[in-house]
């Protein structure tokens, strides 16, 4: 039987159009209205009911990316993560969360659910014993990010849908750094995807945007919720994703590429003392991330040797930005110490395997030679400072 899905590509650039009636343009037309008839009409429409012609288009193209029966599209990674494991937590549950999230997500459960009388416990690691020491009778979500950030280690989906499926669990996964385009979760059994849509959907770093991708079921609840806590997304943040989308897999294609050939040019320098990206042979879950990814994402971090000072070699760069968020076409390049880890105690970060000269390197699609390039000015700079430095 011939399957009936298109292509990834074809699914990026067509599913989910707003089909241009009046004037047969070939791109969607933008419906801004807040206003629509309630009477004589199929669905009763409003922004932040989720429903606009806009919104609805969209949430086609991302259920259809990640394998899944339907979508909602959020306001932020944040709302989406937020309405989410509120969807699914009441009063008296508890959520078990890997160990290592989105600084943002782990800030979200440690500052809010105690509100709610909710429990959380967060995993020692990431093996199968380490999750199932933490589920308990009234466990009811539990909740993992693969690749991780920032040392991309890898998660079992199968272990965790059988696990969940054991216990009776949902199970959540941020698929942010992987994209839909490397991994679909869904596809191993892992319950409900959710996405930062300001990384590799948007891929430009204009958009911030949310989305989760489920079964109808489980949409249906989150969207229940959703329309109360009133997470949108503005109808014109919504078209300029579809835009962006259109060419979500070349973009994540190429920064795949790019990250990997980066990621053994870094490894055999001698300056550089670590690299970490799941399409190393040597990285520890190189195997399992063959197992469950088509790609290996963007993502990569490394470490410096300990004469080179990262704070010199960052300001030293100039192609590569540094900037708090990823995934967008131009690489950027980050200090967890100073942004993402900055809240933990040098022995805490050091325990997480975060050394302080550790460097986040989002990977975009600029030609292999020309980041090169600009990293061995940066190590020449560092060095002729720290010459001076000497002399003085
Ligand atoms: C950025 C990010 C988020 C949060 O998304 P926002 O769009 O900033 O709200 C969640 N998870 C991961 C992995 C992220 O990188």
């Amino acid at each position: 039987m011939k399957s009936k899905r298109p292509g990834t590509n074809t699914i990026c650039t067509h599913i989910g159009e707003v089909k241009d009636e009046q004037f047969k343009g070939s791109v969607s037309p933008l419906f801004m209205g807040s206003s629509y008839a309630y009477e004589g009409v199929d669905v009763k429409r409003y922004p932040r009911y989720f429903n606009t012609p806009n919104q609805e288009a969209l949430c086609k193209k991302i259920a259809m990316l990640e394998h899944t029966e339907g979508a909602l599209i959020f306001g932020s990674g944040m709302a989406a993560v937020s309405t989410t494991m509120l969807a699914f937590l009441q009063q008296g549950d508890h959520v078990v969360l890997q160990k290592t999230l989105y600084g943002g997500t782990y800030n979200f459960v440690v500052e809010e659910l105690h509100k709610f009388g909710i429990e959380y416990s967060f995993t020692q690691g990431f093996s199968e014993e380490d999750f199932s020491k933490e589920i308990k009778e009234n466990t009811k979500v539990i909740f993992i990010e693969t690749p991780s950030n920032p040392l991309m280690l890898i998660t079992d989906l199968k272990m965790i849908h059988r696990l969940a499926k054991k216990h009776n669990i949902i199970s959540m996964i941020d698929n942010t750094f992987a994209s839909p385009i490397n991994q679909n979760p869904h596809d191993f059994g892992i319950d409900i995807c959710l996405h930062s849509a300001t990384k590799y959907m948007g891929g430009h770093s204009d958009i911030c945007a949310g989305a989760v991708a489920a079964s109808q079921e489980h949409i249906d609840r989150i969207w229940n919720l959703a329309k109360n806590l009133g997470g949108s997304l503005s109808d014109y943040t919504v078209w300029l994703l579809e835009r962006s989308m259109k060419t979500m897999k070349l973009r994540v294609k190429a920064q795949n590429r790019n990250a990997k050939r980066m990621a053994k040019w870094l490894d055999n320098h001698a300056l550089v003392k670590k690299v970490y990206y799941p399409g190393l042979k040597d990285h520890p879950d190189h195997e399992l991330a063959k197992s469950q990814m088509r790609g290996y994402s963007g993502m990569l971090s490394f470490e410096l040797v300990d004469e080179i000072n990262p704070d010199l070699f960052m300001e030293s760069l100039s192609l590569i930005k540094q900037s708090m968020s990823l995934a967008g076409i131009e690489s950027t390049i980050l200090s967890p110490k100073k942004t993402s880890h900055a809240l933990l105690s040098s022995e805490e970060r050091q325990r997480q395997g975060i050394g302080d000269g550790l460097l986040r390197f989002s990977v975009g699609i600029e030609e292999k030679e020309d980041l090169i390039n600009d990293i061995e000015q940066a190590f020449r700079k560092v060095n002729d400072k720290s010459l001076e430095k000497s002399v003085v």
